[in-house]
Formats: C-alpha cells, sequence, structure tokens
C-alpha cells in the first residue's frame, strides 16, 4: 500500500519496565510470532487534507493560526502543529477579532460560521468533503421537509455539526437500543443519515431495528459511513481471527479508531488495545500472544505505527505481513480559501491535499 507521511516530529519509544530481551524470553517462540499489519490503514485523504491546510495557512499566514477543535483527532497531530503556532480554541469566540481561524476536518454548524462572521474572523474551511456532503443531504432532505434521524454519537463534534443544519428536522439516533425508542412525527416522510466514522455494522444493525418500525424510512442518497472508515474496518475483521492480541493507534477521542478496537473484538481477536503512541504499549499484553495485529485510525500518521512495529521487533515480533485488503488513491482539493492565497504566492508545490485510497471492487 502506499503509505503516507508528513513532516511531523518523530516520537520516541521510551523503555518500559523490564528490557525487551527479559519479556521475550517469557514470549512464544521465536520464530512463530509476527505482526498482521492491515492496509489501509492511518491517514485519510480527509485529515491529510486538513493538516496541510493548517502547515500552509502557518506557512502562508505565520503564527498564530486559530484553530476552532481539534484540527482532527490526534494528539500527536495537535502537538505538533501547536509547536509551531497553531493555537486550538474551542469556540470562535476566543479568537482574537480579525484573526484567521481554521474549522476542523469534523465541520461545523451554520451558527459558528455565523459567529466567525460577526466577529470578522478571516477563515479557512478544512472539513472533509465527504462531511461536507452529509451536511448538503441535510439540508435538502430538511428543504422538502423530511424528518432526518441523523445516527451518530451525541457531542461529537461532526454530529453537531451536521445536527445544527437543520436542527428542527433532525433527530439523533446515538445506538441501536435507541432505534426502539425513538418517536418520529411521520413516518412516511423519513430519512436516516450518519455520521461518517461509525461502526458500519452497527450502523446497519440500528437501520434495520428502525425500518422494522418504519417501513418506509428512506436510504440515504449513497453511503454516509465513509470510504476510509469502511476499508480500515474491512481489514482489521481480516486480521482480527488470527490475532491474539490487536494494537490500534489512535487517540480515545476518534471515532474511527474507538470503532477498529471494538470491530477488532467483535471479529475474534482475543484482546484489543487503542495507544496514543508505542510508549503506552504494556509488556503484559505479549504474554502467550504469537500474532498482533495492528492498525491506526484515519486520523494516525504513518510514524506512530512505525514506533509500535520497533517496539514489537523488540520484543520478538520482527516478522511482518501486511495483509492489503483494498487501495485507495482519492485525492481532495485544499480549503478554496487556501487555494487563493498558494496561487498568489506562486505555491503549486501542494495544491492538493489528501492521499487516501479508493476501495477495491
Ligand atoms: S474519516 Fe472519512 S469523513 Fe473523516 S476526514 Fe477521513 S475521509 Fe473524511
Amino acid at each position: 500500500m502506499s503509505s503516507t507521511s508528513v513532516p511531523l516530529s518523530m516520537p520516541t519509544v521510551p523503555r518500559l519496565r523490564r528490557t525487551p530481551a527479559d519479556v521475550a524470553a517469557t514470549l512464544p517462540v521465536a520464530g512463530t510470532k509476527k505482526v498482521l499489519l492491515a492496509a489501509p490503514r492511518g491517514y485519510c485523504a480527509g485529515v491529510d487534507r486538513a493538516v496541510i491546510a493548517v502547515e500552509k495557512a502557518l506557512e502562508h499566514y505565520g503564527a498564530p493560526v486559530y484553530v476552532r477543535k481539534q484540527i482532527v483527532h490526534n494528539r500527536h497531530v495537535v502537538e505538533t502543529l501547536e509547536d509551531r503556532g497553531a493555537v486550538f480554541v474551542d469556540e470562535t469566540d476566543q479568537v482574537p477579532e480579525g484573526a484567521l481561524v481554521v474549522f476542523s476536518a469534523h465541520g461545523v454548524s451554520p451558527a459558528v460560521v455565523r459567529s466567525a462572521e460577526e466577529r470578522g474572523l478571516r477563515t479557512i474551511d478544512a472539513t472533509c468533503p465527504l462531511v461536507t456532503k452529509v451536511h448538503r443531504e441535510a439540508v435538502r432532505f430538511a428543504k422538502d421537509d423530511y424528518e432526518i434521524l441523523l445516527i451518530g454519537h451525541v457531542g461529537h463534534e461532526e454530529v453537531e455539526g451536521t445536527y445544527g443544519e437543520a436542527p428542527a428536522n433532525t433527530q439523533i439516533v446515538n445506538s441501536p437500543e435507541e432505534a426502539d425508542r425513538i418517536e418520529v412525527r411521520d413516518p412516511d416522510k423519513l430519512i436516516w443519515l450518519s455520521q461518517t466514522t461509525l461502526s458500519v455494522d452497527e450502523t446497519m444493525e440500528t437501520v434495520r431495528r428502525l425500518r422494522e418500525r418504519f417501513p418506509n424510512l428512506q436510504d440515504p442518497p449513497s453511503d454516509d459511513i465513509c470510504y476510509a472508515t469502511s476499508n480500515r474496518q474491512a481489514a482489521i475483521k481480516k486480521i482480527a481471527p488470527q490475532s491474539d492480541l490487536v494494537i490500534v493507534v489512535g487517540s480515545a477521542n476518534s471515532s474511527n479508531s474507538v470503532r477498529l478496537m471494538e470491530v477488532a473484538l467483535e471479529y475474534g481477536a482475543k484482546a484489543a488495545h487503542r495507544v496514543d503512541f508505542a510508549n503506552e504499549v504494556d509488556e503484559s499484553w505479549f504474554e502467550g500472544v504469537e500474532t498482533i495485529g495492528l492498525t491506526s485510525g484515519a486520523s494516525v500518521p504513518e510514524v506512530l505505527v512505525q514506533d509500535v512495529l520497533r517496539l514489537a521487533a523488540e520484543y520478538g515480533y520482527g516478522t511482518v505481513e501486511e495483509v492489503v485488503t483494498a487501495e485507495e488513491d482519492i485525492l481532495f482539493s485544499l480549503p478554496k480559501e487556501l487555494r487563493a492565497t498558494l496561487k498568489e504566492h506562486g505555491d503549486g508545490s501542494r495544491g492538493l491535499g489528501g492521499r487516501g485510497q479508493r476501495p477495491q471492487s
């Protein structure tokens, strides 16, 4: 697979309590130990684009560049951009009037855009185009007076943004269980939409339960769960049944990373853990483990996966087999506000952001 890299600093792999050799001696015989490395994994096109947008804004406008919420849900990315002069804020009212603010890949509601305008902020909208697509669906179906059942996690920024497009017409369905309880105003004028980073299986279960109660429920015009989420889940489903331990690299607030861990367990992994960095791997996880499955969420730079691979090798898991279930080659143009500036400055070097991958048929 084509791995991606961004010019972010290299984290280090700190020492654990015992030496790797001590621990390796207690592990299964060398030669049977291996890592199954999922592909696709890591950065998707929308995340890559958002990170490049902040990097380019810093380069062309200088620090500080304000970013509403975490640009993507990854600690390493956020901390690295902070070191370069990005300032992450919760709301636009924390941004000085007239300053530059970048909206994150998860999208914003119209109320946030209005608030930024009222404060005279200059904005760069790094919302992933696949999130924007869901926003447009919400606007269109609300205009036709449909009630929208938005399947997603309450409190997640993406759900807040999509909900904000049509609050009077939208109800959030947080789980399959909620599908059994929700009341609607007209069961014949109903459509479901979803957050882009959910578990495919759980979402389909929620839809099944909704349709049992509301047979005329309409489907979205195209899948809302994005290609990156689906592909990463498909890859871990293949690896999980052969894995004694699955490690998912990704942050706790990264929806798609947490889903990968859940999917791994559901598909037969004996254990699954999520880590931000290699130094969070607990050596006790390796006890009795022959095969480690390894993947990473859509907001995770490849360097963090390589750190875990290096650590695993120190414990005797030096054999790495990449399991490829899809090739991706999706590219998204950088945000339009930035494209104009890049053109003005003759910067055509990275006019495109995003090096994700397209599913195989
Ligand atoms: S996970 Fe999907 S929706 Fe989210 S930024 Fe990546 S491609 Fe876009």
